[in-house]
């Protein structure tokens, strides 16, 4: 039997990392066994779904290098692959049920049922519908309904016993039949209910294996019971383990950001996220932190992935996106992907080699080059506090660079380097201290590309410039101290 898999994502917010999670490995699955990927939109929750979150959900996943044969956008020999247009199929699905006696109609109100959960909750019981409307007789359903009073259908289900079934890397699973509800399958407005939806789109679409999160497990049992009501093969199942925060809770947007959108936005690439997603739960046999969807597949085996709550740390996502941009990058290919978020392309060809490797995110591109195009820097005196230099040893530094870089006639990064070597040399000080001042006064910080560099963009006179205007910052130099200073630099260089 060929393999069929799917995702089926919900259009009601933003796209989830956790929806590609599971995306990836249905596609891996599916690939790795000459099987068929597919998509479909479960968008039977009229109120919360949206166009645009569908569309936002295709075009993440499809950013993210997930692709899928069959979809709302691609077609199929199995569609429509949107549950809202598939409405007269659950109608009929149900009415087969009704009419078999494995489904019945329950006219409960919304307020009784609140009022069962909450006894039920008081007296510690697992909350679930009582099963009240079981017993209406066919004249009172009848009557009912010439009322037109609100009904759902909900399904029968076994009041004892248990309900066993086989997952893929969890083995059996034993849910107990009174820990399960009397599942709604369509609701008072005539729609289905994911349970129902799920099921016989699965069935229809030829699903073989059912990949997705631990948090359906629960729900299992009662898809079981459905496609043994309908008397249809029941798909394997596969539950993934959620992921998690670093705190071990479920992940969630109050803790970390989970919108594929913004970890695109950010300036995350995407080959980095879904190696970071693939690293969820799963790993490379030769346990390689780095590595692309084509490797995944080449070895792919649903079950290296371990069961212990995989933590999606954003620093570490951080950590691995620096090293894709620094190590797996072409200069070109990195300007190609820059193009399309920065302002300024300035020198792009030229910086980009040099701030490489202070990029963790493309959007710290214009971070550490952005210094180098505006006309004034935003520093005070503070600026300086925390380089562990005095004062008088920071204009000192200043007014020794100044006057070095304005004696080089071939202005070039090894004769900037050259000169001010020899006055950290004649100082005492460790190069990058003595740097440090002069990094302050050229970028504003010390965290951009290195300051050597960036002189030797900047030029003489922009960086001679900046470096005074740090000196005026700093308070500015007494004739005294300026004689003095000058005296000390010239024996310096004899
Ligand atoms: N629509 C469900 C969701 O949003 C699909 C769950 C399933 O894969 O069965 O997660």
């Amino acid at each position: 039997m060929k393999v069929r898999t799917r995702i089926a994502p919900s259009p009601t917010g933003d796209p989830h990392v956790g929806t590609a999670y599971v995306a990836l490995f249905n596609m891996l699955f599916a690939k790795a066994n000459e099987g068929t990927f597919t998509l479909r939109i479960e968008d039977t929750d009229r109120v919360r779904s949206t166009i645009e979150s569908e569309n936002e959900i295709l075009s993440s996943l499809n950013w993210l290098g997930i692709d899928w044969e069959e979809g709302p956008d691609k077609s199929g020999p199995y569609g429509p692959y949107r549950q809202s247009e598939r409405s007269s199929i659950y109608q009929e699905k149900v009415q087969e049920l009704l009419d078999q006696g494995k489904a019945f109609k329950c006219f409960c109100t919304p307020e009784r049922l609140a009022e069962l959960r909450k006894s039920q909750v008081l007296q510690k019981k697992t909350p679930g519908y009582d099963g009240k409307c079981l017993s209406l007789s066919a004249d009172e359903i009848a009557r009912l309904e010439e009322n037109n009073t609100p009904f759902v259908v909900r399904m029968k289900k076994p009041d004892k016993g248990t309900c066993e079934f086989e997952d893929m890397l969890r083995g059996t699973i034993s849910i107990d039949w009174d820990q399960i509800d009397m599942q709604v399958l369509l609701k008072a407005d005539g729609m289905p209910t994911y349970h129902l939806a799920n099921v016989v789109d699965d069935h229809l679409m030829g699903i073989t294996h059912i990949i997705r999160g631990e948090e359906w497990i629960n729900s299992a049992p009662k898809h079981i019971l459905l496609y043994q009501y309908f008397e249809w093969d029941v798909p394997k199942f596969c539950h993934l383990p959620l992921l998690r925060n670093p705190d071990k809770s479920k992940l969630s947007k109050r803790k970390n950001p989970t919108s594929i959108l913004y970890y695109k936005d950010k300036g995350f690439l995407p080959e980095a996220l879904l190696n970071y997603l693939g690293r969820m739960g799963w790993s490379m046999p030769d346990e390689r932190e780095k590595f692309n969807l084509k490797d995944m597949l080449d070895v792919f085996d649903i079950n290296r992935i371990s069961l212990g709550g995989p933590i999606f740390d954003v620093d570490k996502l951080e950590w691995l996106n620096g090293s894709w941009i620094r190590d797996e990058l072409s200069v070109d290919d990195l300007a190609r992907r820059l193009r399309k978020i920065i302002s300024n392309e300035k020198d792009l060809e030229k910086l980009i080699p040099l701030a490489k490797p202070r990029m963790r995110l493309l959007t710290d591109y214009e971070k550490v080059t952005n210094f180098l195009f505006v006309e004034k820097l935003d520093i005070n005196r503070d600026s300086f506090n925390s380089l562990g230099l005095d004062e008088i040893s920071i204009m000192k530094i200043l007014q020794f660079t100044i006057w070095s870089l304005d004696e080089i006639d071939e202005w070039n990064r090894d004769s900037i380097f050259k000169g001010l070597k020899n006055i950290a040399d004649g100082l005492q000080l460790k190069l990058k201290k003595f740097l440090a001042p002069i990094f302050v006064s050229i970028a504003g910080t010390t965290s951009s590309i290195s300051v050597m560099d960036s002189i030797s963009i900047l030029g003489q006179s922009k960086s001679i410039d900046r470096i005074n205007y740090a000196l005026t910052v700093m308070g500015a130099l007494s004739k005294v101290q300026y004689t003095q200073f000058f005296k000390e630099y010239s024996e310096l260089k004899s």
